[in-house]
This record gives structure tokens, C-alpha cells and sequence, in this order.
């Protein structure tokens, strides 16, 4: 059975680019009846929040990606500390007491004799009385996992064939010197333990596979097939690290963004397949096809999820807003004939108030210099409400034939002085929903 997961740490909210990473192995899963599985990446006692880990929920519940089941990284400490034994007893751990400092130096001195900056090993180097004297001065080391220096070789589901010299990668720190697992060995425990079948997450962790994959291999694990997207950029090619701050799920909810919108510009951008507005998961799901997607760095634009939700919007029936229409005091006998109008003139849903405002206390008229007069005998031809399908045609018709205006010069006038606005609803339909006309006086 195909298993995947989601591993977001819960030091901040997610963002549109973990979305992708979410939604790629929430759309695997489905796509093959399997498991999805959310884990909280929570190791960090520091920067873990659990006000985090309820809003990454929150986010995901209101886009529909629900998961089978949820772990959490803090409740396995023992399983990694048994791990970590492991490792030692095969003579695969060592442990370090080189401080931060000395680790830079060390790597400023690699760069400037223009070698790769890839730990020299020297802790292998030393006796235990040399640790046991360190263990007293510096407190605990940190342990790396010794890599084999050999090629490490995957076939890539996005990039195709990868292969890494491990020689060109540091031996990757597994336990920090405060005893704090590190997401690399609690990464592989999980994914072991859980029978991960396919791994895919940000090009930004190329190098954490390759030292897995040997990780995963020491503790006699199976392999899962990996899949690397490419990371967002804005619009014009610049990195979006800085900016994703601002496009947290949960913002581009506050803007009205629809999760419609939202997963069916994800689930194509960066692919070969075109951008197309889905109306349901089921859909997004059997369209998905991840060997379409590139390796190419993918731009992003948030003003593209606007026109999105527009159209989604347009597309919905009354029922899926009438608990909005009521909020905003629609009375339920007009709910429908409103939203009819409305949905084809709002981009999201924040734009509804505004129209219903328009209907139920009229608008303030706009009405040019030279159009006073022509307004004032429109307005006497305009009969007292209610209107109805037939009362903008009847109206415009008996002003033409008095004024003798026709077409753009006749219509515009009488739009601006009843909607405050040069564009708008069809005015036939607009009107039934008037209450009130303000510029009849
Ligand atoms: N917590 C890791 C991250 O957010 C998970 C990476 C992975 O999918 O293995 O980057």
C-alpha cells in the first residue's frame, strides 16, 4: 500500500510552498487508495509550539487534506535513542566536541584551500581518555553518522537519476551536544517505522536523501521512492524564502482566497499540464500526474489565486454561501435572486458586503454635469418599488421615448445615478434586488 506524508515542523504556519509539498503526497495517497500521514517534525523543545501544530491542522482541515493518522516526533524519543544504539554498536556513530566556532574555521580554512568544506572526521582520531577529558571541559559531544564513502544513487521521481559522492558530504550530525535528536535520524525512524513508500519534499533536501538513504540502509530499513519539486519563486524569479512569511495558508484565507483555487493552481504549476480551475478534490486528485512536473525552479504569483476564486465562486450554487449571505443579513426569501447577480461580480467572498449594501440602502448616485437634467426626468419616470425583471427595460424604454437618448448615452446615466458605478451587474437583474433608489430622492 502506498504511504506518504506530510512532516511540517510546528515552529510557524505553513505557507503556499509547503502546500505543494502537502498536497503532492496528499494527492499520491488518494491517488492510489493509500495512507497520508501528517507528522510533526516537533523535536525542537524550543521553537515547537503546540498553538503551531493546531493551526497546521486548522490550515489543512479548511483545504480538505485530511490525514489518516497523525504522529508526533516527541512521542518517540525512545525509538530514536534505540536507533542511535544501533548505530553505535555497528561502529557507525561517533561523537564530536568541536564548537560551532571551530567547525566554521575549520571550513573557512577548507574553502580557501579551495576543497570542498566537508568535516575532516579528526573526532574519529581520539582516545577515550581525550573524549572523557573533552566530555569534562565542553559537556557532551554531538554524534555524526559515518557515512560510507561511496556513491549514493536514487532515481529521482521529479529529477530522474541522482547520484552523490557521499565523500562530498559532511557526516550528517544525528544528536546535538544537549542530547536534542535532529530531524535527519527522527526522519528516518519514522519513516521506517511507518512504512513510507514515497517520500517527496523541497528540492532543498537533495543531500538529506543521499544520507538517508545510507542511514536507512544501516538500520536495515526499506527504501522509500523519492521525489524532489522544485522551490517557489515570485513572479519575476526571486527567491520567495523571504517573502513567504506573507503567503501563509492562512493569510490567503484571510484575503478570501478559496482552497479550490488554491489546490488547483498547486496541484499543475510547475508542470507540463495546464493550470485549470477544478470543483473538487476528486478531480484535482485523478488529474494529478507527478512525473509532469519539472526540476526547473517554479514561479508563483498570489494575484494568480484571485481570478481562481472568482471563477470558483461564479460557479457555486446558493446553498454553499447561505450561511455568508445570512451573516451579512440577506433575508432568506432574496438569498438566491442575490447571489445570482452577486457571484458573477465579486472576486471573493469579502466583496458580497459591499453589494448587499448597494441593494438594501441604495447608492450614492454619480451623476455628471451635464446629465442633471436627464436624470431628474428619468427618476420622474421611474415608478415606486418594487422592481422586478421587467423594470429596467420598461423604465429605459419610456426614457428614451421622452429624452430621445438612446444606447451608451441613455443606459450609462441612468447606471451611474442608480449604482454609483460605471460597470456592474446587468442592470435587469440588478433591479429587482434594489430597495432602494437614492436618486430618486
Ligand atoms: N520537517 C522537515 C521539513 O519541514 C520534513 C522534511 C521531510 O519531508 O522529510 O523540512
Amino acid at each position: 500500500m502506498t504511504t506518504t506524508r506530510f512532516a511540517p515542523s510546528p515552529t510557524g504556519y505553513i505557507h503556499v510552498g509547503n502546500l505543494r509539498t502537502a498536497l503532492f503526497n496528499y494527492l499520491i495517497a488518494a491517488k492510489s487508495g493509500g495512507q497520508f500521514i501528517l507528522r510533526l517534525d516537533d523535536t525542537d523543545p524550543e521553537r515547537s509550539k503546540q498553538e503551531y501544530a493546531d493551526a497546521i491542522m486548522e490550515d489543512l482541515e479548511w483545504l480538505g487534506l485530511t490525514w489518516d493518522r497523525v504522529e508526533k516526533q516527541s512521542d518517540r524519543l525512545g525509538r530514536y535513542e534505540a536507533a542511535a544504539q544501533e548505530l553505535r554498536d555497528m561502529g557507525r556513530f561517533y561523537e564530536c566536541f568541536e564548537t560551532p566556532t571551530e567547525l566554521d574555521l575549520k571550513r573557512k580554512k577548507q574553502l580557501n584551500m579551495g576543497k570542498p568544506p566537508v568535516y575532516d572526521r579528526s573526532a574519529l582520531a581520539l582516545s577515550e581518555d581525550e573524549k572523557a577529558k573533552l566530555r569534562e571541559e565542553r559537556g557532551q559531544g554531538h554524534w555524526r553518522f559515518m557515512l560510507d564513502h561511496e556513491r549514493i544513487n536514487w532515481t529521482d521521481g521529479i529529477l530522474g537519476d541522482i547520484s552523490i559522492d557521499a565523500a562530498s558530504v559532511s557526516d550528517p550530525v544525528l544528536i546535538r551536544g544537549d542530547g536534542q535528536f535532529l530531524y535527519t535520524l527522527a526522519s528516518v525512524c519514522d519513516d521506517i517505522d511507518f512504512g513510507i513508500t514515497n517520500v517527496v519534499r523541497g528540492s532543498d533536501h537533495v543531500t538529506n536523501t543521499a544520507t538517508q538513504i545510507q542511514i536507512i540502509q544501516a538500520l536495515g530499513g526499506a527504501l522509500p521512492s523519492f521525489a524532489h519539486h522544485s522551490l517557489l519563486t515570485g513572479p519575476q524569479g526571486e527567491a520567495l524564502s523571504k517573502r513567504l512569511g506573507t503567503l501563509a495558508i492562512r493569510d490567503l484565507r484571510e484575503q478570501g482566497v478559496q482552497p479550490m483555487a488554491l489546490l488547483s493552481l498547486l496541484a499543475r504549476l510547475g508542470s507540463s499540464q495546464p493550470v485549470e480551475l477544478r470543483s473538487s478534490l476528486e478531480e484535482i486528485i485523478e488529474g494529478f500526474d507527478l512525473s509532469t512536473f519539472g526540476a526547473a525552479p517554479t514561479k508563483f504569483d498570489v494575484q494568480d489565486l484571485f481570478p481562481l476564486t472568482a471563477r470558483h465562486l461564479a460557479s457555486l450554487p446558493v446553498e454553499a454561501v447561505a450561511d455568508k449571505l445570512d451573516a451579512i443579513g440577506v433575508p432568506a426569501d432574496m438569498a438566491e435572486a442575490f447571489w445570482s447577480v452577486a457571484r458573477e461580480n465579486i472576486t471573493t467572498l469579502g466583496d458580497l458586503e459591499g453589494w448587499w449594501v448597494l441593494c438594501r440602502d441604495g447608492a450614492e448616485p454619480l451623476i455628471d454635469e451635464e446629465d442633471h437634467e436627464f436624470i431628474a426626468q428619468a427618476m420622474m419616470l421611474l415608478p415606486d418599488g418594487p422592481y422586478d425583471g421587467d423594470s429596467w427595460s420598461n423604465w429605459t424604454k419610456d426614457v428614451k421615448e421622452a429624452t430621445g437618448r438612446k444606447g451608451k448615452g441613455l443606459f450609462m446615466p441612468l447606471r451611474k445615478a442608480v449604482t454609483g458605478m460605471e460597470r456592474g451587474p446587468d442592470m435587469s437583474s440588478l433591479m429587482p434586488l434594489l430597495q432602494v433608489v437614492r436618486a430618486k430622492g
